[in-house]
């Protein structure tokens, strides 16, 4: 069997006995990418170390020396996160010349475990999108289907995953960018609740939403990615200090018993008919496994989208008031000073990123603040009551990821707010600060993913990957491939 067609904790068995080396596997993604990346455009940069680092990873094994429990893996990073050295653009124009002196947290965490970085992949710029068709490095495919998105803002992290050019990615979840492009590229996508993994590293788009996570083929996959980058961090004020749970004991344990809520509004309006199929039939499953389903409300979530597009324009015209062209990045020609600031962010910034930095400023200007952020921030407060109200009742919420599945190139480029509306069932996790988790279920009948999304209290993302995991232990929805040459779908 070829190597792409395992899943990372194989992988690692077999780089641990020997059967493989780290430099064969590192070599045999690289290929890949290699021959595919010119379809999918899910990687903006290839690291040029990735061979000399599995090579020096195959000498210390042979020493006999002790590895890090993911030594010789390679991993995709999604471009918004700095790792040295190494080009991170955030998808933008602002940041293409732009590398970082320092590493992530999560990227030391993940070197030090001796995962291998293979790549960078596309993004919406600075995270703001849903379709990856707003990055400066030109769209990414869906392996799936080549005339459709792969959902985004991670959509190369997906794409790369689902098109087996990496084994594992990690992404990131402002509203959704981690989940979305799980679901449209029919893969496993984690966001963890906030606090629980470092940002520091993390270019910031919207800082009290933005998580990193991983995006993998299976839940124990993803349980073996938090395990190397959940926990404290000293560098980020909002890390959390809660002790981190061994999220790969507490898969295998039965969901007998587990609570699972459903919101019956979320299964009926403007939900697609063969998605809401697909997610009823998955509801079975979970009753088979033990799991008792109970109806609940969530009566402020319809207006999470609203909460949502103005909180995080407001933060993000305030994290992205640092690109000036003054101290870094790009910088555009002028004969004075404020025509360089206006030349440098009209020209650096792309459009998305312009309409949302003046939306957000506007919401935020004196005279506007109580009428737009203060109320969207009373909007939040009772979505996260709404939470609060039903983790008393049940253990994990239950419902569709996204509404439909993976819309066509070019679709809703000129309606944002049709292209708004893909994150109308993820962004209230993140409003809440809850984690989140999207995994595969039945294929539409044109053969494009659904994933189906499980959330849960704060710091159990344990009970959510368990859930997942179980789930695909009854199920092989997550085992499936996208056919080469890719084809597309009208
Ligand atoms: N699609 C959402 C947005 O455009 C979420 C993006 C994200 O999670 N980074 O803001």
């Amino acid at each position: 069997m070829t190597l792409s067609a395992l899943n990372a904790d194989v992988i690692v068995d077999k780089l641990n006995t020997g059967e493989v080396t780290a430099t064969d596997c590192v070599q045999h993604f690289l290929d890949r990418i290699q021959s595919h990346n010119g379809d999918l455009n899910a990687f903006i940069s290839i690291s040029e170390s990735a061979v000399e680092q599995a090579e020096s990873i195959d000498q210390l094994r042979k020493a006999g020396k002790p590895l890090g429990c993911l030594a010789g893996l390679p991993i995709a990073i999604k471009d918004g996160i700095c790792v040295a050295g190494q080009p991170t653009t955030a998808g933008s124009k602002m940041l293409e010349k732009f590398s970082p002196p320092y590493d992530a947290t999560i990227v030391e965490k993940l070197k030090s475990a001796g995962a291998v970085i293979i790549g960078k992949t596309n993004m919406d710029e600075f995270a703001m999108g849903s379709s990856t068709e707003n990055s400066f490095f030109g769209p990414t495919a869906n392996p799936w289907a080549t005339n459709r998105v792969p959902g985004g803002s991670s959509g190369g992290s997906a794409a790369c995953v689902a098109g087996r050019l990496a084994p594992v990615a990690i992404g990131s979840d402002t509203g959704g960018s981690i989940r979305q492009p799980a679901s449209f590229c029919g893969i496993t996508g984690l966001k963890p609740t906030y606090g629980s993994v470092s940002r520091y590293g993390l270019i910031a788009f919207a800082s009290s939403l933005d998580q990193i996570g991983p995006m993998t083929r299976t839940a124990k996959e993803s349980a073996l990615l938090m395990s190397v980058i959940a926990g404290f961090d000293p560098r980020d004020s909002t890390s959390s200090k809660i002790q981190v749970a061994d999220f790969l004991k507490s898969l295998e344990s039965p969901l007998s018993g587990l609570r699972i809520g459903v919101v019956r509004e979320h299964l009926d309006e403007g939900l697609d008919s063969e998605v809401n199929t697909k997610i009823t039939d998955s509801i079975s499953v979970f009753k088979q496994l033990g799991a008792n389903i109970e109806e609940i409300e969530m009566p402020h979530t319809k207006s999470a989208i609203a909460a949502y597009y103005i909180i995080a324009p407001c933060e993000a015209s305030s994290n992205l008031a640092r690109y000036d062209g003054v101290r870094y990045t790009f910088r555009a020609q002028a004969d004075d000073l404020e025509e360089m600031y206006r030349n440098t962010r009209g020209q650096g910034f792309g459009d998305e990123v312009k309409q949302r930095i003046m939306l957000g400023t506007y919401a935020l200007s004196s005279g506007y603040y109580e009428a737009y952020y203060l109320k969207a921030s009373k909007v939040r407060r009772m979505i996260k009551q709404d939470y609060d109200e039903a983790f008393q009742k049940v253990d994990l919420i239950l419902g569709p990821t996204t509404p439909t599945t993976a819309f066509k190139l070019g679709q809703h480029t000129q309606d944002p707010l049709a292209m708004y509306l893909a994150d109308i069932y993820t962004v209230s996790a993140n409003l809440a600060g809850i984690p989140a988790i999207s995994v595969p279920v039945e294929p539409s009948s044109n053969g494009l993913p659904i994933g189906l999304q499980l959330q849960g209290r704060a710091y159990e993302e344990s009970s959510l990957l368990q859930a997942a995991h179980q789930f695909q232990i009854a199920t092989s929805w997550h085992t499936a491939n996208p056919s080469e040459p890719w084809r597309t779908q009208s």
